[in-house]
């Protein structure tokens, strides 16, 4: 299997693809792992994604695929699949890792998207408060009535970052970001997608049912 994941912030991705990880054995590479473990390998890979990253520039995309392409490739070898997690975010990006596969000799399985409806997605991530005691973070309804820490008892507020207008505006910038890279893999036919309406364990099923449909293992 060689999945890429694609989802909104509170899409809840980051820990579907970790049951996807257990139960198919395959490996979650995110890009931040992966260029963190070059970096602190001081590879070459490593060295040069550093010089940009120490002049406060974004590690250029040719680099992040030969480091793909290096991983990628020790996962080929070793009969593994992987879900890439993070990455692609952006159309070339997308190009440059089917043509990276291409050479590989092999394919991508699908790129799935969890798609949550726009008001569950604000609604779920408008939820979170934090404590001014202890700094614990919780979840609850916008409009429910528990104001105290779970953890401490203290009272609770909502960070800027949590408030639903700081929400609407990241969405926004998600989904400029996001509709091309949709489109371009689904008219590549690589597209799949799964409801995320629902609780953590009825979105784990509907994709674990995709795969069997698809026969991927
Ligand atoms: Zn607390």
């Amino acid at each position: 299997m060689r999945l890429v994941l694609l989802g909104g912030p509170g899409s809840g991705k980051g820990t579907q693809a970790d049951v996807l990880k257990k139960k198919y054995n395959v490996a979650k590479l995110s890009t931040g792992d992966l260029l963190r473990g070059e970096i602190s390998n001081n590879t070459k890979l490593g060295k040069q994604a550093k010089s940009y990253m120490d002049n406060g520039e974004l590690v250029p995309d040719s680099v992040m695929i030969s480091i793909l392409d290096k991983k990628t490739t020790e996962f080929e070898e070793k009969k593994q699949g992987y879900i890439l997690d993070g990455f692609p975010r952006t159309v070339p990006q997308a190009e440059a890792l089917l043509e990276m596969l291409k050479k590989q000799g092999v394919t991508l399985t699908m790129a799935l998207l969890i798609d949550v409806p726009k008001h569950e997605l604000v609604r779920r991530l408008s939820s979170r408060w934090t404590c001014k005691n202890c700094s614990a973070t919780t979840f609850k309804d916008p409009d429910g009535n528990s104001v105290v820490c779970p953890q401490c008892g203290g009272e609770l507020y909502q960070r800027d970052d949590d408030k639903r207008e700081t929400i609407l505006n990241r969405m926004k910038v998600y989904k400029k970001n996001t509709q091309p890279l949709i489109a371009f893999f689904e008219e590549k036919g690589l597209l799949e997608e799964v409801n995320g309406f629902g609780s953590f364990e009825e979105i784990s099923g509907r994709i674990i049912n995709l795969f069997n449909e698809k026969d991927i293992k």
